[in-house]
């Protein structure tokens, strides 16, 4: 009996355990389990981010993106106020450096006015006076973005979850699952646990629990490594904003950033290189199982070869330097390479279709006593509490609650 759980989340990231506490809120009397593989929250994705709050500059109108980022970054801000948790809308730049951006920056203005998003457009002098390091021939200005330390919101989520009657138990690996009519049974290599409802956000896992559900997922996760470098705490104040290049259209990331972190010092990155292990964070991480699960796909090869040229670049700038230092010198001339000291890297979730295109939104799957999300890639840590909000308004749906 002391293993019946009403609701079992898998994932103490930013996205479980924000589900975990909008459970909670909403079913005050209902008993809800937080299993996290690791022996503390946000160990993957959410503790290996920029740590930015985004404000909702690239998203499709009308997409999931769009509508939780925004509502997120308002959300965000508001957790951290209500546990004095520390954050600042410090304001993001997005900076031309030619013809090109100039003209693939007005795209971006038209899809801010889409999303009806508050930002400034700046002309060269504008844009130095803002900020006197960083070179570029215009910018928008978001005033919206924020900095924060998402691991610090998921200890204070996994705190109230406690404090609320709920179980988080770490080093719980979930190994099996089976569905019933009546509920779903959870294993982890010691414990069963039972439960009316389950909700996975396991992130670079999420496919490999659909795969314990009895479901073949349509879809790979796919890890991106996000490489990032520190700058020497002599450019702490290089910056007065978020400095981002003009993304290109046809690349699924943002580009390398200059990222002022919440604790002061400034990062350079992410770039985005194919991973061979999950949640290998070195570039020497190499799991056989994952690699070859990996090459065995065929929307992976899909993937590679029409990214070929991109992906080609991006691998060769993971692996000298001095081609990584270009991409932030087009907006930073002064930094050298002895500004780029070792910062760990992150390794991105991102769900591949079989036809090798990367899915853009974020992804839910649905059986009869669970939800698995399956693609959250950034800005999810962003849109956390509005996505937790959003499961459980399917859970009330389904009269589960
Ligand atoms: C390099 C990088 C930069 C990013 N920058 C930003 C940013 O600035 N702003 C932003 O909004 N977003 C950003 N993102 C995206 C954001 O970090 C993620 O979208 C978000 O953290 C996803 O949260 P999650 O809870 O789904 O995943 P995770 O944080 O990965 O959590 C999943 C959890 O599930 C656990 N788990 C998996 N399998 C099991 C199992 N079988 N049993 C038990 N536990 C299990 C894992 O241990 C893990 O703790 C970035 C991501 C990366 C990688």
């Amino acid at each position: 009996m002391h293993n019946q759980f009403d609701f079992i989340v898998i994932g103490g990231g930013i996205l479980g355990l924000s589900t975990a506490r909008e459970l909670q809120q909403r079913f005050p009397d209902k008993r809800v389990l937080v299993l996290e593989k690791e022996s503390r929250p946000a160990q993957h994705q959410t503790g290996h981010n920029s740590g930015v709050i985004h404000a909702g500059v690239y998203y499709k109108p009308g997409s999931l993106k769009a509508r939780f980022c925004k509502e997120g970054n308002a959300a965000t801000k508001a957790f951290c106020r209500e546990h004095a948790i520390p954050f600042d809308e410090c304001g993001k730049l997005l900076v031309a450096t030619n013809a090109l951006e100039l003209e693939r920056m007005q795209g971006l203005i038209g899809r801010c006015a889409e999303n009806e998003l508050p930002i400034e457009v700046l002309d060269a002098d504008q844009l130095k006076a803002r900020e006197p390091n960083i070179t570029g021939v215009g910018g928008i200005f978001v005033p919206s973005t924020g900095i924060v330390s998402y691991t610090r919101i998921c200890e204070k989520m996994a705190e109230l979850v406690v404090a609320d009657g709920g179980e988080v138990r770490y080093n719980a690996e979930v190994l099996h699952i089976r569905e019933q009519l009546e509920g779903v049974e959870v294993e982890t290599e010691l414990e069963r646990f039972d439960g009316d409802f389950m909700i996975a956000c396991a992130g670079l896992m999420s496919d490999r629990i659909v795969r314990m559900l009895g479901q073949t997922p349509d879809f790979k996760i796919i890890p991106f490594r996000g490489e990032y470098f520190l700058l020497p705490p002599q450019h702490n104040r290089i910056v007065n904003h978020l400095i981002y290049p003009i993304p290109d259209p046809d690349l699924p990331f943002l580009g390398v950033h200059l990222t002022r972190m919440i604790d002061g010092t400034v990062t350079v990155g992410p770039n985005a290189v194919l991973a061979f292990k999950r949640e290998g964070y070195r570039k020497t991480d190499i799991s056989l199982k994952d690699t070859v699960e990996m090459l065995t796909y065929p929307g992976l090869l899909k993937m590679l070869a029409s990214n070929f040229k991109p992906g080609m670049m991006e691998m060769k700038n993971s692996l000298f330097r001095r081609g990584y230092l270009e991409q932030v010198r087009k907006y930073c001339p002064q930094l050298t390479l002895d500004d780029l000291t070792p910062y760990p890297a992150g390794v991105r979730a991102q769900a591949v279709a079989p036809d090798g295109s990367l899915v853009d939104d974020f992804l839910f799957v649905n059986t009869e006593r669970s939800l698995v999300v399956c693609n959250a890639p950034s800005p999810a840590a962003t849109s956390a509490i509005p996505i937790g909000a959003h499961i459980v308004d399917q859970v009330a749906q389904r009269g589960l609650g």
